[in-house]
Parts: structure tokens; C-alpha cells; sequence
């Protein structure tokens, strides 16, 4: 349930609301904006409860129960888009955000070499993963806390804000003295110890589409996530696992929109997993900022026939560098910039 205060409304009156909410052993999130504040009542049998109980305070200006099951996510819980900030890079704005890195960080000169490109071309923050979540046990699992640091070594080197993933709940205290943001695995959108953990880490977090996941569970897994009071969340779509097989998986275009219209969240769309081949990922990139995206996640490996995973959907410093000429392009095209 959504308790909206009227705009002005005392400090008193939302501690009444508060308290009268916690009287009835419910949760409460509250969004405080600069004119308005919005009071989310969570769990407990808030189905039940009349809406009257609550209208009738004073300063509240409705009362909304929200029939989604995702809540804090909602866009009638928090109705302006939320502005994720990375180590000063910021996400949700009128700026597209190109993410870049390799799969895997393989060795410093590797990191370093596709960090250099990255920037040169225009990329904002730098991707790596340290912590690879493997579909085998026996292929190349990252370099774990030596790959944390060299990240750490490439960001101070090249002034890029990192982005990592982290794989488990135990992890999350490294990896967030690490990095400046989480990155959370398609195989992992439903891990909810993770979630709260990563919540509790204060760091923004960048929360992959489960492949088989429906954006319902999406929003509702980004909500374990915001209940840990952690509003800098990243929605990221990757392709989803469909009848078709000639792409890795199948980009949800379409959940840029749908996003877009019932969350808050900034939205970036990974292209690369999704392609699966190199030669695919540009047009879905291009498709994705012109379907209203707010960044983008694209791997580059500096010599992509030489890399320990997923060489084959890895765009060369050359490729990736043109590919960021048409994104400004088609940027500009939708009223934004790169
Ligand atoms: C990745 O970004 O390298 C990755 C493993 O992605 P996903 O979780 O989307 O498969
Ligand atoms: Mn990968």
C-alpha cells in the first residue's frame, strides 16, 4: 500500500503514519522527494486492511494499494526516475552510458590494453569479471581477488569507475572494497541471500534479467535489493531464452518500454550476451538506445580470438570504437547524448 503525503506535509505527520503502520506490524520504505513524500507499507496483511485507516491522517493526500507484486520497483512508489551514480559516472540521466570491459579479466596487459580502448572511445565505466559464474566447472573461473585488483589497478590507471560481478552472498564484502559497482548474474537474479547481501553492501548494484525470468520477477527480485534501503539499482536486460536458437539468447526489446512505464529504475541493455557473435551486437546496441535505453554493457577484449571466455561475442577496439561513432549517432537521434 502507497501512502502519498500531500506536498508540505509536516515531519509530524509522516511519523504519525509511520507509527500508526508499525502499530498494524507492517514495513515501511519511505521516499522523501523534494516536494513530496511517498510512505510504502510492505508485508504483512496489507491486503486487508482498509485504505480508510490511513486516508483519514492528517497531510495524507491517497492512499494506492499496489496490486503488483513488486513494490518498491513500482513507479507509483517512487513516480521520478531514479539517478544510479557509479564512482561520479551517472546513470538514468539524459546521458547514455556505455559500459565496457572484457568477459573476463584475464592478465593485466589485457585489462589494461581493453581499459585504454574503452576510454579512448568513449566508454565511462570499465567491465571485468574477477568472478566468473561458469556453466561448467571445469572452464576458466576468473582470477578472483587478483582480477578485483587489477581492476582497482586499470580504474586508478584510467580513471574509469568498475563494474564487477559477485557470485556469492560470501563475496560481497570483497568485492564491494573493491568495486565501484555489483554486478549481479542472470543465474543469480533469484539468488536472495545474494540480493540482500549485495543491498546491504551500499554499493549500486547492476541486477542482470534471469534468462527465464518475466520482468514481474525481475522487479520483484531488484525489490530484495531496495528493501536493504539501496535505491541505486540497475536494471539490466541480456536476452532471454526463447524457441529461437540462432542468436545466444534473445534480446526483450521490448522490456526497455515496459521498464520504463511501471519502474523507477534506470534500464541498460547488454547486447553482448544476448548476440552471442560479434557481428550481431552492434544492431541490437544501436536498437536497444533507440528504444529508450539508459546505457549499455558491451564486451571488448583487445584480441578477441585469443580470449578465455566468450571470445565470439567480444567486439574489437576497432569494431567497438565505430560501434560508438553510430551510438552517438542514433543517441542524438532520440534526444540523448553519449
Ligand atoms: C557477464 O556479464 O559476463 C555475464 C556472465 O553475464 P550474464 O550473467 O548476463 O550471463
Ligand atoms: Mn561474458
Amino acid at each position: 500500500m502507497i501512502v502519498e503525503m500531500r506536498t508540505g506535509a509536516s515531519k509530524k505527520e509522516v511519523d504519525d503514519v509511520v507509527q500508526k503502520a508499525k502499530s498494524l506490524n507492517l514495513g515501511v520504505q519511505l521516499n522523501v522527494g523534494t516536494d513530496k513524500t511517498v510512505v510504502a507499507l510492505l508485508g504483512g496483511n496489507t491486503g486487508q486492511i482498509p485504505t480508510d485507516i490511513f486516508a483519514i491522517f492528517p497531510g495524507v493526500e491517497s492512499v494506492t494499494r499496489i496490486m503488483k507484486p513488486y513494490k518498491l520497483a513500482s513507479r507509483t512508489f517512487s513516480p521520478k526516475d531514479t539517478i544510479v551514480d557509479c564512482g561520479g559516472v551517472t546513470i538514468g540521466g539524459e546521458k547514455v552510458v556505455v559500459m565496457a570491459g572484457p568477459c573476463a579479466v584475464e592478465s593485466e596487459k589485457q585489462l589494461m590494453q581493453a581499459a585504454e580502448a574503452v576510454k579512448k572511445a568513449g566508454a565511462t565505466i570499465l567491465r571485468g569479471g574477477a568472478f566468473k559464474p561458469r556453466t561448467s566447472p571445469f572452464s576458466f573461473q576468473g582470477l578472483q581477488k587478483e582480477g578485483l585488483e587489477l581492476l582497482t589497478k586499470a580504474r586508478d590507471e584510467f580513471g574509469m569507475p568498475i563494474v564487477t560481478e559477485v557470485v556469492n552472498p560470501q563475496d560481497v564484502l570483497l568485492v564491494s572494497s573493491y568495486a565501484d559497482m555489483l554486478q549481479i548474474g542472470s543465474r543469480n537474479m533469484q539468488n536472495f541471500s545474494l540480493l540482500t547481501d549485495a543491498g546491504k553492501s551500499r554499493r549500486p548494484v547492476v541486477l542482470k534479467r534471469g534468462f527465464s525470468c518475466t520482468i514481474t520477477e525481475w522487479l520483484t527480485a531488484a525489490d530484495y535489493l531496495l528493501a536493504e534501503g539501496n535505491n541505486q539499482v540497475i536494471l539490466c536486460e541480456r536476452g532471454i531464452r526463447t524457441f529461437e536458437d540462432s542468436v545466444r539468447f534473445s534480446l526483450d526489446i521490448s522490456a526497455i518500454p515496459v521498464l520504463k512505464k511501471n519502474s523507477h529504475l534506470p534500464v541498460i541493455v547488454d547486447p553482448s550476451h544476448a548476440a552471442g557473435n560479434y557481428s550481431l551486437v552492434p544492431a541490437i546496441a544501436k536498437a536497444a538506445v533507440a528504444a529508450g535505453a539508459d546505457g549499455l554493457l558491451i564486451e571488448v577484449h583487445p584480441n578477441p580470438k585469443e580470449a578465455l571466455v566468450d571470445g565470439l561475442q567480444s567486439l574489437s577496439p576497432s569494431d567497438f570504437a565505430r560501434l560508438m561513432d553510430e551510438l552517438r549517432a542514433v543517441a542524438k537521434s532520440v534526444g540523448r547524448s553519449i
